[in-house]
């Protein structure tokens, strides 16, 4: 679904992203774990354009988003068809970024009446089903103001699936949140991780990529230190860093 091949990218002189090779397949949950400044936000921002990268292959469903030319320089696609392979992802960070002045149920219909030209007739009872399955029907008519941190990102997830995506990113989604909301959260992505929804997820939350991702990608300096299914990698660390970085989560 989402093949990452040789990924650079500097800031100034700032290498932050020194060769990042990731594959993400069809149902898979992958977390990104790793310490701060490692280049985890920088990766999920590259895949959706919000950064560019120096060079590499970003590929989604098969088709090139950006690839190297023959200086080894990564070139993108053209911005309309940038949009096109990036319709199928939707992406949740730290911070909910809802629109503060519509309701509940308007920031879910948005994107999908505007951007994807659907009616809204169509798309009202798919909202409300997904309200229904992050557990806040009932607040569909409230301003994000009037909603906790954890409500607040459970409708930043349903607003994001409203797309249909078949690939979902996710930055940090609890990091911003008191500690008794994050189990709310959690529990709406291990669900869509169950459904076996496509998902890259960055995570301090431990807990979460042990038992939810199938995958689990340690990043350090801008690389990827070490991989592999998700209790292996958590629970019998090979690499020296990726040991000392869990002894200093847990
Ligand atoms: P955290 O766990 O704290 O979120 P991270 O792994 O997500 O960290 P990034 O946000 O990807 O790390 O940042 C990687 C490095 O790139 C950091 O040193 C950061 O200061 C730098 N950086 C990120 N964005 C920019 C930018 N727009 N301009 C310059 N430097 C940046
Ligand atoms: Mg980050």
């Amino acid at each position: 679904m989402l093949r990452l091949t040789q990924i650079h990218k500097k800031f100034d002189e700032l290498e932050v992203l020194r060769g990042i090779d990731l594959d993400l397949k069809k149902g898979e949950t992958k977390a990104i774990i790793g310490p701060s400044g490692s280049g985890k936000s920088t990766l999920l921002r590259c895949i959706n354009r919000l950064e560019i990268i120096d060079s590499g292959k970003i590929e989604i469903k098969g088709r090139a988003l950006a690839q190297n030319n023959s200086e080894n320089v990564a070139e993108y696609v053209s911005e309309k068809e940038a949009r096109d392979i990036l319709s199928c992802t939707g992406m949740v960070f730290q911070q909910f970024n809802l629109f503060p002045h519509m309701t509940v149920m308007q920031n879910l219909l948005e994107a999908p009446v505007q951007v994807q030209k659907r009616k809204k007739e169509d798309v009202i009872p798919e909202a409300e089903e997904l309200l229904r399955k992050v557990g806040l029907f009932e607040k569909r008519d409230n301003y994000p103001s009037r909603l906790s941190g954890g409500q607040q990102q459970r409708v930043a997830i349903a607003r994001a699936l409203c797309m249909k995506p078949d690939i979902m990113l996710f930055d940090e989604p609890t990091s911003a949140l008191d500690p008794e909301l994050t189990g709310e959260v959690l529990k709406t992505m291990r669900e869509l991780a169950a459904e076996h929804m496509t998902m890259l997820v960055v995570t301090h939350e431990m807990a979460f990529a042990r038992e939810a991702a199938n995958q689990v990608v340690f990043m350090a300096d801008g690389v990827i230190v070490e991989q592999g299914p998700a209790q292996q990698v958590i629970d019998h660390p090979q690499e020296e860093r990726t040991q000392a970085f869990l002894k200093n989560m847990l």
